[in-house]
C-alpha cells in the first residue's frame, strides 16, 4: 500500500534521520527530541530484528 521511497531501514522515519520532531501539543508548535530514536536519526530496531533472525536461519535445519 504504501509506495516506495528511497528512505534507508536504518533511517528514522518519523524523523526522517533529524533526529527532531514538531510537536503541536498545546497548541504551540515546538522541537522535540525524536523519542524513536532518541534523536540520533538511526532506527535500530528492524536491523537488530534482521540480524537475529538471520542467525536462527543459520543455526536451523539446512
Ligand atoms: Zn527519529
Amino acid at each position: 500500500m504504501a509506495p516506495k521511497d528511497t528512505t534507508p531501514d536504518t533511517q528514522c522515519r518519523p524523523c526522517r534521520g533529524t533526529g527532531r520532531l514538531i510537536s503541536g501539543l498545546g497548541g504551540t508548535p515546538r522541537e522535540v527530541t525524536c523519542p524513536w530514536c532518541a534523536g540520533t536519526g538511526q532506527f535500530q530496531g528492524p536491523e537488530a530484528n534482521a540480524q537475529e533472525s538471520g542467525i536462527r536461519l543459520r543455526g536451523g535445519q539446512a
